[in-house]
């Protein structure tokens, strides 16, 4: 088995994030077990006070019971009684603490469903997510007679969504701005009658300019007067600028100052390497740590395509996920159960359904995806940044549970990004020691 990936034995193209995409989940009550059972004691992620403080709907506290949802965390504390009275919000908080559930339970609250129209719109950057924030809706408004939800986005068949929004119009639609507007320019979708715009991951749509104007373009479509509520783990000062300029004084909510916006859970290493011992390592670490499904994070999906192949053909249960290269879709190897052209959608599922326990991802995983059962991330190659390091080691150690991130630094480059993430957030990335304590990262 060759351990070594080198570049230049790798074909060459770049993990592009589509942007007329998005992503799902339908989450399993053991979440909330979960949260109940192995919370870090002395984070902040819960209050004392309950969900019934927010005065919801019956149909949404039923909902909450039987997510197994105890208590509200920090974000959904300072948000919900905002979110609820229609104001607009601008919030930033932590990754995995629930900033989800703050808008789909505040829409559920408020949405009117006395006609069949579009009255909640949600935008994401990725398929992946707008099919996890479907699912979320889908969850936590089970019991609300009557409402509907949909989600459009690239990759997917556009004659079945023109089909859903002339047959059956939801109230709820949550899509990739690409997607969106072009449903808006071919008249299938109107929203006269749109009553809340959330936008969720907001710095990455705003700071990325194809996004920004397609959001643009999908905003002045809706009308003057309606709520419009932002989310992300990271916003930078310009970005908030840019963000309010979309609002009517907003309510503007940090739940932590950025320092503090790692996971308190999370047990963060780094090692230090030459490129060539990658993938030795990587096996070494896969053998000894323990693991429920462990993300590895790539700088593109040529390295992705071939670190999983290198896995699968060592015998572990690896698959990938990113955006498929023209002209690879029949090259899935015989014997792999997750072909190579099966839809992004089909293999994140594949994943959330514990199909396959290890995901070699691109950056296009990185943010605010829920996988409940992964508890380890390992960036192979170092993020281009400090904000993608801190959504990318998020993907473990989500709502308050503990996890296990290690980063290979093999360059000055990554050294440098390592630097810069121990400089502006409070966390202590220390070097990997020889064994881990395995008690130190996985939830009881
Ligand atoms: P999010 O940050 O929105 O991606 O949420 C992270 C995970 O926490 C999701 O699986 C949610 O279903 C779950 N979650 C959200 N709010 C709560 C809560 N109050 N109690 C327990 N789990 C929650």
């Amino acid at each position: 088995m060759a351990f070594h990936m080198k570049e230049e034995d790798l074909p060459d193209y770049e993990g592009q994030e589509d942007p007329t995409d998005q992503k799902d989940d339908h989450k399993t009550s053991t979440r909330t077990n979960r949260f109940k059972e192995s919370r870090i004691e002395g984070s902040s992620t819960i209050r004392a006070s309950g969900f019934g403080d927010f005065l919801l709907k019956e149909e949404l506290m039923k909902a909450i019971v039987e997510c197994g949802f105890e208590h509200p965390s920090e974000v959904q504390h300072a948000c919900i009684p905002q979110a609820v009275l229609g104001t607009d919000i601008l919030c930033q908080a932590k990754s995995g603490m629930g900033k989800t559930a703050v808008f789909v339970l505040a829409c559920c609250q408020l949405v009117d469903l006395s006609e069949h129209v579009v009255r909640v719109l949600i935008l994401c950057h990725t398929r992946e997510l707008a099919y996890q924030i479907q699912h979320e809706f889908m969850r936590l408004g089970k019991h609300i007679a009557g409402l509907k939800i949909s989600a459009v986005y690239g990759g997917s068949p556009v004659d079945k969504d023109k089909e859903i929004l002339t047959k059956s119009c939801p109230h709820i639609l949550v899509g990739t701005p690409g997607r969106v507007l072009q449903l808006m320019r071919d008249n299938v979708l109107q929203v006269p009658q749109l009553t809340h715009f959330i936008l969720d991951e907001c710095d990455r749509c705003i700071d990325n300019l194809d996004l920004r104007r397609d959001i643009q373009q999908i905003f002045i479509r809706t009308p003057k007067k309606k709520q419009v509520m932002m989310f992300s783990a990271t916003i930078s000062s310009e970005t908030r600028e840019v963000c309010k300029k979309f609002m009517q004084t907003p309510h503007e909510i940090t739940v932590e100052s950025e320092a503090k916006l790692t996971l308190h859970g999370l047990l963060q290493y780094y090692v230090k390497l030459e490129e060539k011992h990658k993938v030795k390592k990587l096996v070494n670490m896969l053998d000894s740590l323990e693991f429920n499904q462990v993300v590895v994070f790539v700088r593109n999906v040529k390295r992705a395509l071939a670190l999983d192949k290198i896995l699968r053909d060592s015998k572990f249960p690896s698959m990938t996920l990113h955006e498929l290269p023209k002209g690879h879709e029949d090259k899935a190897t015989p014997g792999d159960v997750i072909k190579a052209n099966d839809s992004r959608i089909e293999r994140f599922q594949a994943f959330k359904e514990f199909r396959k326990r290890i995901l070699i991802a691109t950056d296009l995983f990185g943010r605010g995806m829920d996988v409940e059962r992964v508890n380890i991330v390992i960036n192979f190659d170092m993020p281009g940044d400090s904000d993608m390091y801190l959504h990318r080691v998020g993907r473990a150690g989500r709502f308050g549970t503990k996890g296990l991130a290690v980063t290979l630094v093999a360059t000055d480059v990554d050294n440098e990004v390592l630097d810069k993430v121990q400089d502006r957030f409070e966390v202590n990335i220390q070097e990997m020691p020889e064994k881990v304590d395995a008690t130190s990262y996985l939830n009881a």
